[in-house]
């Protein structure tokens, strides 16, 4: 667990803490600030040769070592600055708390434990003592010692209210103890007190993510990953984070430095009786909201008569005005769906029906599809998406000037251009639709291979519906 601010803080601490104000000492600690660190080092151990700067110099020493994860030079330089040191001073104080911090991360954790209690229990300064007292909660946190790290937690918080370290400690003791409520709202707090969004944040929103998970929030869990991702603070908090994405099968996210400064809109939330829809913008649209409300509710019936699904939330819409912006922030065009969680990206102007149908679909009759096809999926959408024009003539728009043979190659073919894809396939199930019967139906739904289709048709009927489809898909 690194430290930056503070090790920032411990650096201009270095010089106070030296009995002797050697010139040389200073000049030495100038160049390590410098970052010439073999110049500093070349300096430093010149004045390890002198009585009154030797173990302030063995001290530098071993700091610098450490920092270029020399860790064994960096442990003896630490020790022989305690062992010259024998008042036991602040250089004894530090070079513990900063052995504990080297024995952390070389997985030495027995005496991570024993070398940060010796530096809290000289309490030869405030700061050095505080370092150690982070570093052990740390500790204790990682090993699921949770009662000392809230111990260790609850002593910081009353030192400094607003260090956000101890809140996210706190938080993610409860989340680990299941505690939901509170952990978000330590989480939360830890985030709000970490002004410059250090590792601190990129921790909080990570356990904030998977807090959500255990009770299980998908949609607020993916978008406090999301957050941790696109703050891009300790590598492996957007490691895991992005891991545990992965493992949601959730929106891609973003990554993308320039995108720092974007938000997401601030939502204005309204609640049909059948979906939950999110506006960018209500203002001056009143009539229009109710009209897109309106249509969108009609079409939520008319589409489930036929899925007949059993959703395990309320579908919710999220309804941009701004493309643009909807790209930069979720990475993908509009429009897509999480269909586990019923949720919906979609344009203002976007066709009605085609991605709720996509959700109906994954949940219809309560039972999960057994084969899924990208042509029958989109199919669907489109065959559904409450459109009033031909679906057959806007096919043929679509492959106008490429060769056609027959529907069943776009059936086949996995990888083809939505563009022309969706017109096609919505054509077709939009047929088939209406050539079969509510149980052939349902089959096709439930299992969109060809195989199950030639079945459940027959196959001699199946054939010939293909060849009445692909002959008005032909005809000019
Ligand atoms: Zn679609």
């Amino acid at each position: 667990m690194a430290l930056p601010k503070k090790i920032r803080i411990l650096l201009l601490l270095v010089l106070s803490f030296c009995n002797v104000r050697s010139q040389t000492l200073e000049q030495a600690f100038q160049l390590y600030q410098k970052h010439n660190n073999p110049e500093a080092l070349e300096m430093y151990e010149q004045l390890t040769k002198v009585d009154s700067t030797a173990g302030a110099a063995n001290f530098m020493i071993g700091k610098i070592y450490a920092e270029v994860k020399n860790f064994s030079d960096a442990v003896s330089k630490l020790q022989k600055a305690i062992e010259i040191d024998k008042e036991g001073s602040a250089i004894s104080g530090w070079s513990h708390a900063y052995l504990g911090q080297i024995f952390y991360q070389t997985g030495d954790f027995r005496k991570v434990e024993w070398e940060l209690n010796k530096a809290i229990e000289l309490n030869m300064n405030d700061v050095s003592v505080d370092f150690a007292q982070s570093q052990l909660m740390g500790l204790m946190a990682d090993e699921a010692k949770f009662d000392s790290a809230a111990a260790l937690a609850r002593v910081l918080m009353n030192k400094h209210v607003e260090n956000p370290e101890p809140y996210m400690v706190i938080g993610t003791i409860h989340l680990y103890t299941h505690r939901p409520d509170s952990a978000v709202f330590y989480l939360h707090e830890a985030i709000k007190l970490n002004d410059d969004k250090s590792w601190v944040s990129g921790w909080a929103h990570v356990h904030l993510g998977e807090t959500y998970l255990t009770v299980g929030d998908i949609e607020d869990a993916a978008y406090e990953l999301n957050n941790a991702i696109r703050l891009n603070k300790a590598p492996s908090s957007v490691k895991f984070a992005q891991r545990l994405l992965d493992s949601m099968n959730y929106l891609s996210p973003v990554e993308s430095p320039k995108l720092k400064n974007l938000t997401a809109p601030k939502w204005i939330v309204i609640e049909g009786t059948n979906i939950t829809y999110y506006f960018q913008d209500t203002a001056a649209r009143h009539a229009k909201i109710q009209r897109y409300i309106a249509e969108h509710e009609l079409a939520y019936l008319k589409i489930n008569e036929v899925f007949q699904s059993v959703m395990p939330k309320k579908m919710k819409l999220y309804v941009w005005d701004n493309r643009e912006l909807a790209k930069k922030i979720t990475s993908r065009e509009l429009g897509f769906s999480n269909v586990r969680v019923c949720s919906s990206n979609v344009a203002f102007d976007e066709t009605v029906g085609h991605e709720m149908t996509h959700t109906f679909c994954f949940w219809s009759f309560g039972t999960p599809i057994t084969f899924t096809s990208r042509f029958i999926t989109e199919g669907l959408a489109g065959a559904f998406d409450q459109d009033e024009h031909n679906k057959i003539e806007t096919a043929k728009k679509a492959i106008a000037g490429k060769k056609y043979t027959s529907v069943l190659d776009y059936w086949k073919t996995e990888d083809m251009d939505e563009k022309v894809l969706n017109p096609v396939a919505g054509a077709f199930v939009d047929f088939l639709y209406h050539k079969s019967t509510t149980e052939q139906f349902k089959s096709l739904i439930q299992d969109q291979s060809q195989t199950n289709a030639e079945n459940t048709f027959g196959t001699s009927q199946f054939e010939q519906l293909v060849k009445q489809f692909d002959k008005q898909m032909k005809t000019k």
